[in-house]
């Protein structure tokens, strides 16, 4: 056994990225000082480490506005109290729109964030160029500042979050792997390392793309899978402007940073595969993929006509690097179903940076207090079936989550992948009779019937869809009351 390793804590932590680390600190700072966190190899050496750093914070729900609002202000005061600078660069963001749609998405979100007192304004193209002259006005109708987004380094924010726990009295170990969750009737009560067992009050499994397993081995279901991602990094482009905010082309699937005096461009690529789907090796540590440049093409030319700077620059960098998404966009945050004092925080498909600050304090509220500190149902392990947890599924679902990313976010939009695997006897009758089928929780069910003529395809819009008509033309007669 190692010879500081305790035996027991109130808490112990799997995981030293960003969220593990994120814990700790929120665990600590409001007071639960008994805390060890525990990393298999160096902390941030899974996928924080090359994370593109962007925080933003125009989000489509209450939840993940209010995380991304915490992060920025967490961001500006972390140095003054560990004194570990976390990188934060406040250029502000603009996220652009070129169909009218789009545009109505974005001041949705713009909404949000203005509810959460996050500073969001409109700026016509003209404006937009002014502060990002290297864009391709064509087609651009707009978009949504935001002054307060920016990045941050994900190594420095996360060796903060760490200093910050261990500042108060938080235990970090690296190089101890958890090999088990121990539990008692129906609750955890510690982990079994490679280099002795702790017992403790409560687990937390931060594990990042191992967190699945881990999970499984304890018949938790953590719906994530690792998934390919991408960006590229330019040589040196001469006089670019250093205050260049982030700027977002969610209809080209794309954002461009600047870094360092060059163009860091990452993108939602329309071709995502899964990755370590025979297992992660054990040796894994500040690891990258092999590029391939077919799966990125595609949007690698949309990214070319929006900056049309890049085709005549060179790019240093082309890196791919695995990150976890879960199989329906939303993260995994809470307690596992089964199992009490068991939590979980991971599948923020790409956010964890600019979240994993408000998700980490989150949790922390949640262990300290017994109840989640806002309303997280959206994120709830319990939501998800065993079947969802399960690597057939995950392998085809996550990578469509990561192609969804920046697409349009409607409501009642619905996934193409693993579709028709829970019909009941009347699929075949419904769909003769015109059914339009939804997906939940793999179950195929009648949204809508469309009458002869019309095909039982959703057209989305945010406002009145094209079952609308339909749904009110099928409405059954009210049933009179009997006296
Ligand atoms: C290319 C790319 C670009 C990105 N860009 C952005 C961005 O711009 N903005 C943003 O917000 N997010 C971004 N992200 C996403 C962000 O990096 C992740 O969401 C975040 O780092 C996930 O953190 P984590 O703590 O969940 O996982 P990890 O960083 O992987 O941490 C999990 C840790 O758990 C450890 N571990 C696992 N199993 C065990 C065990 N049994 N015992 C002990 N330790 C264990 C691992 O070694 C690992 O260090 C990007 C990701 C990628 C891949």
């Amino acid at each position: 056994m190692k010879k500081d390793l305790p035996s027991h804590a109130q808490v112990v932590i799997i995981g030293g990225g960003i969220h593990g680390c994120s814990v700790a600190y929120h665990l600590a700072k409001q007071g639960l000082t008994d805390v060890v966190l525990l990393e298999r190899k160096q902390l941030t050496s899974g996928t924080t480490w090359h994370a593109a750093g962007l925080v933003g914070q125009l989000q489509g729900s209450h939840a993940t506005t209010a995380f991304a609002k915490y992060g920025i202000e967490l961001l500006q005061e972390i140095e003054a109290e560990t004194g570990q600078n976390p990188g934060y660069r406040r250029s502000g963001s603009i996220s652009i729109a070129v169909n009218d749609e789009r545009m109505a998405e974005l001041k949705r979100k713009a909404d949000f964030a203005k509810l959460h007192g996050i500073e969001a304004h409109y700026l016509e193209t003209a404006e937009i160029q002014e502060r990002w002259p290297l864009m391709n006005p064509d087609g651009v109708l707009g978009g949504i500042y935001m002054p307060s987004d920016g990045s941050a380094n994900p190594v420095d924010l996360t060796t903060a979050l760490a200093k910050g726990a261990r500042m108060r009295g938080a235990k970090v170990f690296e190089n101890i792997k958890v090999e088990e969750v121990l539990t008692r009737g129906n609750k955890a009560v510690g982990v079994r390392t490679d280099q002795g067992t702790i017992s403790a009050d409560y687990v937390v499994n931060c594990g990042g793309m191992w967190a699945r397993d881990l999970g499984r081995q304890n018949g938790v279901g953590v719906p994530l899978h690792a998934c390919e991602h991408y960006y590229l990094v330019t040589e040196a482009i001469e006089n670019l402007p250093s205050d260049l905010p982030v700027l977002r082309s969610y209809c080209d699937g794309t954002y461009w940073k600047e870094d360092a005096g060059k163009l860091l461009f990452g993108f939602a690529h329309f071709q995502a595969k899964p990755w370590g789907m025979k297992g992660i090796s054990e040796d894994f540590e500040f690891d990258s993929l092999p590029f391939v440049e077919e799966d990125v093409m595609e949007v690698l030319e949309l990214a070319m006509n929006r900056v049309p700077l890049l085709q005549e620059t060179g790019i240093r960098t082309f890196f791919n690097g695995p990150e976890s998404y879960s199989y329906d966009g939303r993260f995994i945050l809470g307690q596992a179903p089964d199992i009490s004092n068991y939590f979980v925080l991971g599948g923020v498909n790409s956010t964890g940076i600019q979240s994993g600050s408000g998700a980490g304090r989150a949790v922390a509220q949640w262990i300290i207090d017994g109840h989640p500190p806002i309303d997280l149902s959206e994120m709830d392990p319990k939501r998800c079936e065993e079947f969802q947890a399960r690597d057939p599924y995950l392998q085809e679902r996550c990578p469509e989550t990561l192609v969804l990313t920046y697409a349009m976010h409607w409501p009642n939009r619905q996934r193409d992948t693993v579709r028709n695997l829970r019909r009941t006897p009347f699929y075949h009758p419904m769909k003769a009779r015109g059914a339009c089928f939804t997906e939940a929780q793999g179950w195929e069910r009648p949204g809508w019937f469309a009458p002869e003529g019309v095909e039982p395809k959703y057209e989305y819009s945010f406002g009145r869809q094209n079952w609308f008509p339909m749904c009110k033309r099928n409405r059954r007669p009210r049933v009179k009351l009997l006296r």
